[in-house]
């Protein structure tokens, strides 16, 4: 018995005639599969320049506009959401009770989504648990409309909520799965749907905690919906239906003549994910590789394109030290403690790390030279500033008996990754790599290479970023 999970991001549903699409990929699939079980995310923005709507930004946007007091927003929000959503109905869905039933319960939905909204207004404030519910929505709406579409074009199909088959912990707006129950629910919810030939229709991005809240597992999140559940169910394949043909060497809009990678293993997808390719969610990855599911990353709009796969077995790909990618990070900030009083210091690096924790940000990168004479890392630009204060007060008592010289955040930081497995263990690689970068005269500010043998990151100064990115992805082999 074979299952296939086919995941539909938000272009591939953004309006009528790429649902219309999907529908013709979904036959497909059901011819070659025994099973077929759908997942999508919230309707994006359609081709159509005329269209800005993308629906789970406009939704989160409301809702913040309403905790400032603003009642306008979401009442205009409602109007467009509705318009989009209507608008798909009425192209895709041609049997006419059908269609009242979805146009009904899209409304609902959007009564919902006002109703919220205007507590939040009433409150002046919103919470992440408030936030989660109301992003959902564009997911709720999507799967209704989609399994319409389907049932039109001949397939028997369901839309499932995956409230009732993805049970998370309570961290909002970045929930985990707590996968055993999640793996009971999911099992009896959907396997009987199977057996009777069913396709479902399954919301993305989110889940509910164990007493039923709703959450979401971050934004981008359909794509680990699909995993979790086709670790769930032991499925035998995952199918990543995205706008572009797979995973690309870098971002094209950057260097034009970036390439489809064909296979990738798990932790250079991984590292991808991670360094600022908008690929996969980062975790998507994660429930796959215990059971050895294969994930293939494909073109909505170019099904005969192979795409790229992903692939967990260590010599299914070959770890020569090709280079397979490079990504970016901009709109980062390098922060330096400096000063010769730190050396042999027990405990400067601890303190460093744990004031940056309570400032509530994540580091990016960490890079320490022997010497010990300074520790620089890496975080998003909007927290450095905060970040600087809170060191100097950790430190002021070293800053004043100068073992410390000061905190310094280098503004216009970019980070750049080198992925290829094996590129790290391999000699010659990385000398390839900073001597292209001598010869394009860009500066490397700090080098991270520790964390994974699949991946070199640096730091380069952010206008010579593209630059770098450019010159680097000569290094890149066809593969
Ligand atoms: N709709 C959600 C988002 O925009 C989840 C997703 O598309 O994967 O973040
Ligand atoms: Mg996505």
């Amino acid at each position: 018995m074979s299952i296939a999970v086919l995941k539909f991001g938000g272009t591939s549903v953004s309006d009528a005639q790429a649902m219309r699409q999907v529908t013709h990929i979904v036959r497909e699939a059901v011819s070659s599969y025994d099973h077929v079980v759908v997942v999508t995310s919230a309707m994006g923005k359609s081709p159509d320049p005329q269209d800005t709507v993308k629906v789970t930004d406009l939704l989160l946007n409301a809702a913040r506009s309403a905790a400032g007091g603003d009642a306008d927003t979401y009442q205009r929000t409602r109007r467009l959401l509705a318009d989009k959503h209507h608008a798909a109905i009425d192209a895709l869905v041609t049997n006419l009770d059908d269609r009242r039933d979805i146009s009904n319960e899209v409304d609902d939905l959007l009564d919902g989504f006002e109703a919220l909204c205007a507590s939040v207004r009433v409150l002046g404030e919103v919470t992440p648990r408030a936030l989660d519910t109301i992003a959902g929505l564009g997911e709720r709406m999507a799967a209704r409309v989609l399994a319409g579409a389907l049932r039109s074009a001949g397939i028997s199909a369901e839309a499932v909520d995956a409230t009732e088959l993805i049970v998370t912990n309570d961290r909002y707006q970045s929930a985990s799965p707590l996968m055993d129950l999640t793996r009971e629910r999911t099992r009896a919810r959907l396997l009987p749907m199977l057996e009777r030939g069913l396709v479902p229709v399954v919301t993305g991005f989110i889940g509910a905690t164990q007493s039923g809240v709703p959450t979401t597992l971050g934004r981008g999140g359909s794509d680990y919906s699909a995993s979790i559940i086709a670790a769930v169910l032991d499925a035998d394949i995952v199918f990543n239906y995205t706008d572009v043909d797979g995973v690309l060497t870098t971002d094209p809009r950057i260097v034009p003549e970036a390439r489809t990678i064909a296979t990738l293993t798990a932790q250079e997808i991984s590292e991808m994910a991670y360094f600022g390719a908008s690929v996969l969610h980062p975790m998507t990855i994660t429930p796959l590789i215990e059971k050895n599911i294969p994930l293939r990353v494909k073109n909505t709009f170019n099904p005969t394109h192979p795409g790229t796969l992903i692939v967990y077995q260590a010599d299914a790909s070959k770890a020569d030290g090709a280079i397979k990618a490079i990504t970016a990070i901009k709109n980062v900030s390098l922060i330096t403690v400096a000063g010769s009083g730190m050396k042999g210091v027990p405990g400067i690096a601890a303190r460093t790390f744990s004031t940056v924790a309570r400032t509530g940000t994540s580091v990016l990168m960490i890079s320490q030279a022997s010497s010990e004479q300074s520790i620089c890392f890496v975080v998003p630009r909007a927290a450095a500033a905060n970040i600087v204060a809170a060191l100097k007060e950790t430190f002021q008592d070293e800053i004043a008996h100068r073992e410390i010289d000061g905190v310094e955040a280098f503004d216009r930081a970019s980070i750049i990754t080198v992925v290829g497995a094996g590129i790290s263990e391999t000699p010659g690689v990385s000398g390839r790599v900073f001597g292209t970068l001598g010869e394009h005269h860009i500066n490397v500010y700090a080098i991270a290479q520790g964390s994974s043998e699949c991946a070199i990151s640096f730091i380069v100064a952010e206008d010579r970023c593209d630059d770098a990115v450019r010159a680097l992805h000569f290094l890149t082999q066809p593969c």
